[in-house]
């Protein structure tokens, strides 16, 4: 490597820590860590492999954030805070333009929550970027998949579909460097960690929506042993996805696209009447459905159960 390994992280990634609980950050053998007393240590790892997880001659930029962002958002899912991240980086070569990116993309985030890059690795291979990121929770107030109940009300954050359509739009061709709001949403997905933290201890269940709509739900029924019933008219379907795709073809986006990092979750009925007006005036969050006894995810347009294939619906009888 041109530029040696150890003066890459000292230029990209070593930085003037500002927690008080990283005793040791970069630099030596291994981090020294104080987690907070009486909190459990939450802790989640993810891996994007180039071509797999992110397209090729995607911007260091994009790369950064998505590395980081996917593990915030398996925080925000746990109702978490985060606090420190490792970094594993294989790299086929050094381009320090493009490092310069990535970093700015990761410490851009890690910023934002206030998280923390206190370790790593760097080697010489295909590019795969692997973070780890950690945090705390309350146990009794963290976020599971499992806690569903029938009777329980279902939502879903934001607007999912986008980032699947931005993707879309760059696997035909489109630029990069386009500044085209669903491109961007897919580039740039914000982990929802405030929402998660509104969550705590209200809601029965979480998940966040890393591989589509419903095929998460479906996972998180399972952990749940209870079946969800989604209303298709009740699908946030952003203007913009409906403007580019047309109802249809949005709402295949709504529920088989990921990447969009939203948050499933659900409440009970009480809550939901509590809780759910003070939830809708900080965050944009949809009721899409209920939970019941039972099995796996169905879907009802105007009453009636539909399957939603890939390539479309089929009525069933
Ligand atoms: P070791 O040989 O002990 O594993 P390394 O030479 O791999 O040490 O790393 C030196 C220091 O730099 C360690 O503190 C390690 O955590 C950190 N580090 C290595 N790569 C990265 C990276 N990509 N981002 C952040 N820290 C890193
Ligand atoms: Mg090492």
């Amino acid at each position: 490597m041109a530029l040696g390994e150890f003066d890459l992280i000292d230029r990209f990634f070593r930085r003037p820590s500002r927690r008080s609980d990283v005793l040791l950050g970069v630099g030596d053998d291994a981090a020294l860590l104080e987690p907070p007393a009486g909190r459990a240590l939450v802790a989640a790892t993810d891996t994007l492999v180039e071509g797999r997880h992110f397209l090729h001659g995607a911007p260091g930029r994009s790369v950064g954030h998505q590395a980081l962002a996917v593990n915030l958002s398996d925080l925000a899912a746990m109702g978490a805070d985060p606090a420190w991240a490792l970094l594993s980086l294989s790299l086929p070569e050094v381009r320090e333009d493009w490092l310069e990116d990535f970093a700015l993309g990761f410490h851009v985030l890690a910023d934002t929550h206030g998280v923390e890059l206190v370790g790593g690795d760097t080697v010489r291979g295909p590019l795969v970027v692997t973070v780890e990121v950690l945090g705390f929770v309350e146990p009794a107030l963290a976020l599971r998949r499992s806690g569903a109940q029938p009777g329980d009300v279902l939502f879903v954050s934001g607007s999912p579909g986008e980032a699947a359509a931005g993707l879309e739009m760059l696997r035909r061709g489109g630029s990069m460097d386009s500044d085209d709001p669903l491109v961007l949403r897919y580039l740039y997905a914000q982990p929802r960690l405030e929402l998660g933290r509104a969550l705590r201890g209200r809601a029965s269940a979480a998940m966040d929506v890393s591989d589509g709509l419903l095929g998460d739900l479906g996972k998180l029924c399972a952990a749940s042993g209870v079946c969800a019933r989604i209303d298709l008219a009740e699908l946030p379907v952003s203007d913009r996805l409906l403007a580019a795709h047309g109802r249809e073809a949005s709402e295949r986006l709504v529920l088989l696209g990921g990447d969009d990092y939203e948050l499933l979750f659900t409440l009970s009925a009480a809550e939901a009447d509590r809780g759910q007006a003070e939830l809708r005036r900080d965050f944009p969050i949809t009721r899409i459905g209920e939970i019941e006894a039972g099995r796996g995810v169905l879907c009802e347009r105007d009453g009636l159960v539909v399957q939603v294939a890939g390539g479309g619906y089929d009525h069933f009888a």
